[in-house]
């Protein structure tokens, strides 16, 4: 054993270094040839997990190797260009640079005090992104969060305490009658944990009809708040989606944006994935109305490739984080000027660097180098869909964004049972709607024409299999 295990010695410490950045930079040059997700049994699993022994201590290259070796086995692939997955992107490799250097200054964003590098730095990337989404810089304001459930549950909290200036003293006292939110059935579940965690219940959460085409339709949601209204209920919130989950899909936010005015309720703008697309001029159109909006949740670590668990919640009601979250900190005596200290202003306390991520990503990439890459993964999405129709697929969903879903003759179940089983690329069958359809994401910025055509022959194979 280390005569300091914790800190290990310097000889051991570059060693460890070094052995890492190999073990990142093989798997990076092996990963097109990994399944993309292997078949995996819990047993295998566990039994993996029982190499690590606490009371047999391992040298540190050997514990390491034990965790890579379980993670290019053990795990699906999201680095794998033809992982055609949820919103789960390969990650930007200055992201994990920075992953590793926040991790090894570890300052405590809880306070301006703690790092004031990094506390200004998310102000500055809350600013940024604030601005690109329309808002006026006067009042943009905005907390990094741990992701779009973090983001969505602050937004209700903020619509709360807008609604009912008591609530952060009260409670849901502060509101007497029942306050109610509007959503389709395609806008993200975390919306209904953020109604189970504010103890207003999922009951509060009303599902507005969608179109044709999985949107929200405004002339039936405005029809429900007056019915709220006319019950005495308290219509608090609309959440529009900017690419929903399943398919896409984008709400017609600029006329919930009317609904939201007319009747004086909180619009937020759920737009994790798909709000990377205000980076695309072409794109921009569909995000009309996102300006308007009291709030908005936007994931880097979604469409922008950022390591895991980077988020954003922006909102142009300055003050009003510090009104909802504020609750004073007798421990801690130099006090910052209100509207800076994170732990006054969010849900966390302690809290990680994790805009360091995203600020080292774009400042290697440049706006150019993810207008570049976004551009690329749409275009992309137009091949498939494209090459998919040619093959006999249909199209089900419509969305300039780069999720294609689509059905063909046979269970959407099982022809992606096969894709998958190939080890050659990963799709999700998701339910739209009342119907299972095949859904495929381009989502890695790793992907290239000749992976489209190839899952695009895969897709072939496995109706050829199952019609046999
Ligand atoms: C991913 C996603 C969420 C949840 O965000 P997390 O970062 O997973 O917490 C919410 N809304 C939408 C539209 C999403 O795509």
């Amino acid at each position: 054993m280390h005569a300091d295990p914790l800190h290990l010695d310097v000889g051991s410490r570059r060693r460890l270094w070094q052995a890492v950045g190999e073990a990142i930079e093989d798997y990076y040059r092996d990963v097109r040839q990994l399944d993309v997700c292997a078949d995996i049994g819990a047993e295998e699993v566990l039994d993996a997990i029982a190499g690590f022994d606490f009371d047999q201590p391992l040298s540190p290259e050997a514990a390491v190797g034990l965790a890579v070796d379980a993670m290019r086995r053990l795990e699906p692939h999201v680095m794998h260009p033809r992982h055609f997955g949820l919103f789960d992107p390969a990650p930007t490799a200055m992201g994990v640079a920075a992953e590793a250097l926040v991790a090894a200054f570890n300052p405590c964003l809880a306070s301006w005090a703690g790092s004031p590098f990094g506390v200004e730095t998310e102000r500055h990337l809350v600013r940024t992104f604030g601005g690109l989404f329309g808002y006026a810089p006067a009042s943009t304001d905005g907390v990094i969060t741990t992701g779009g459930s973090e983001a969505n549950l602050t937004a209700v909290l903020l619509a709360l305490r807008a609604r009912f200036p008591g609530y952060r003293e009260s409670g849901l006292l502060a509101a007497g009658r029942q306050p109610t939110i509007y959503a389709t059935r395609h806008a993200h579940p975390s919306t209904l944990k953020a109604s189970v965690v504010t103890g207003l219940g999922t009951a509060a959460v009303r599902q507005v009809p969608v179109d044709r085409m999985y949107r929200m339709d405004t002339a039936v949601l405005d029809h429900m708040i007056k019915e709220d209204l006319a019950a005495g209920r308290v219509p608090l919130a609309i959440i529009g989606t900017v690419g929903t989950t399943d398919a896409g899909v984008i709400d017609p936010i600029a006329e919930m944006c009317d609904a939201a005015e007319r009747h004086g309720v909180w619009l937020h703008v759920d737009a994790a994935w798909g709000g990377a697309a205000i980076m695309l001029p072409e794109l921009r159109y569909a995000l009309r109305g996102v300006d308007r909006a009291d709030s908005v949740a936007f994931d880097p670590h979604k469409w922008l490739s950022v390591p895991m668990g980077c988020g954003l919640l922006l909102t142009r009601h300055r003050g009003l984080l510090d009104q909802t979250f504020g609750v004073g900190a007798a421990f801690l005596t130099a006090g910052q000027e209100a509207g800076v200290d994170p732990h006054a202003r969010s849900i966390r306390w302690s809290r990680d660097f994790a805009g360091l991520k995203l600020l080292l990503s774009l400042a290697v990439a440049g706006w150019r180098g993810y207008e570049d890459a976004l551009r690329r993964q749409v275009r992309l999405a137009c091949r498939l869909r494209d090459g998919l129709t040619a093959d006999g697929w249909q199209i089900v969903n419509e969305t300039p964004l780069p999720v294609v879903c689509f059905v063909g003759d046979d269970d959407p179940a099982r022809v992606a049972e096969a894709v998958n089983r190939s080890g050659q690329a990963r799709i999700f069958p998701v339910l739209l709607g009342d119907q299972l359809v095949l859904r495929a994401c381009v989502t890695n910025y790793g992907t290239s024409e000749e992976d489209i055509d190839q899952l695009i022959k895969l897709l072939a194979q496995a109706r050829a299999a199952n019609s046999e």
